[in-house]
């Protein structure tokens, strides 16, 4: 059987990982809250890809929750976890209590203007600098080669590579392709939310936002009226309320209205308890 070591300090964490990197190894890193499914394994594949050793770190970090969040019930199994991610090749796994992260006294936030200010950002006040405060301390703490984060969480990852770039961290951010149910609902953790009927509805999501995509880059509408139709179609299949359904540069995150340069289609609607988000490439025709 596959065995991972699991270890509840940074200084355990920053010994393993000093050590392979002294013997010429390269490290990635894969960070996550746990709910480990076929999504979080895809990054420790890519990170075993490009990688000689793979370690994943498991926090539900309370930062980036607000109060009316759903920290208390988010799922939590960190066995269950622990051999996911040593079955797919995962050799340490880095699970700090809440003491290790945030120790009496822990007053520093980390704060990425710019891309966290449209899209999630006003939904969600504290996520992204919840996100950004923790992102930093795991790769501070474990100091890897690279670390790998999925597209699925698209503003996520363009904040994250703006920090590292301005804080000259010296880690490669690696970007995963959103992995996929077979009727297309991106995989999550809170889809475990929905009800049966809901669960049948929400591949809508990733239909509107692909249609959309396919439409823009035909040249069959505008960005303004393709997003009508797109809403039209999510309060159709029962979504609602809808944060945004938006066109945004692909690099910079700023609003498109004409498809110039690289974009992402990008939403974010609740569907009953659940609030599912997602975002497909567009491409302008050459
Ligand atoms: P989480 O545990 O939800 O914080 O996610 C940890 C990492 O897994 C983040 O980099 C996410 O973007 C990534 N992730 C979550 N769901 C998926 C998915 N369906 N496909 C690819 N990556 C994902």
């Amino acid at each position: 059987m596959a065995s991972i070591e699991t270890v509840r300090t940074a200084a355990a964490l920053r010994h393993r990982i000093a050590a392979w990197r002294s013997a010429g190894e390269r490290v990635g890193l894969v960070p996550t809250m746990g709910g480990i499914h076929d999504g979080h394994l895809a990054l420790v594949h890519a990170a075993r890809e490009g990688c000689d050793r793979v370690a994943a770190t498991l926090f539900v970090n309370p930062k980036q929750f607000g109060p009316s969040e759903d920290f208390a019930t988010y799922p939590r199994d960190d066995a269950r976890d622990a051999r996911l991610l040593a079955e797919v090749g995962a050799e340490l796994l880095f699970a700090p209590g809440l003491e290790e992260m945030y120790p009496e006294g822990f007053a520093t936030r980390v704060s990425v203007s710019g891309v966290t200010e449209g899209l999630c950002g006003p939904h969600r006040p504290g996520f992204f600098d919840g996100v950004a405060t923790v992102v930093c301390k795991l790769l501070m703490q474990a100091l890897p080669d690279a670390a790998y984060f999925g597209e699925k969480d698209y503003q996520q990852l363009r904040m994250v590579r703006r920090m590292v770039a301005d804080l000259a961290i010296p880690v490669d951010i690696v970007p995963v392709a959103t992995v996929r149910e077979a009727d297309g609902l991106a995989l999550s953790s809170r889809n475990d939310y929905l009800t049966a009927s809901e669960r049948q509805n929400a591949p809508t999501l990733y239909r509107v936002l692909s249609a959309i995509a396919t439409r823009l880059e035909g040249g069959q509408g505008s960005v303004a009226d393709l997003t009508v139709w797109g809403l039209g179609e999510l309060e159709g299949a029962g979504f609602g309320p809808i944060d945004y359904l938006e066109v945004r540069d692909a690099d910079t995150l700023e609003p498109v209205e004409v498809l110039d340069k690289p974009a992402r289609v990008l939403a974010a609607a609740w569907l009953g308890k659940a609030r599912l988000i997602d975002n497909v490439a567009v491409r302008p025709a050459r």
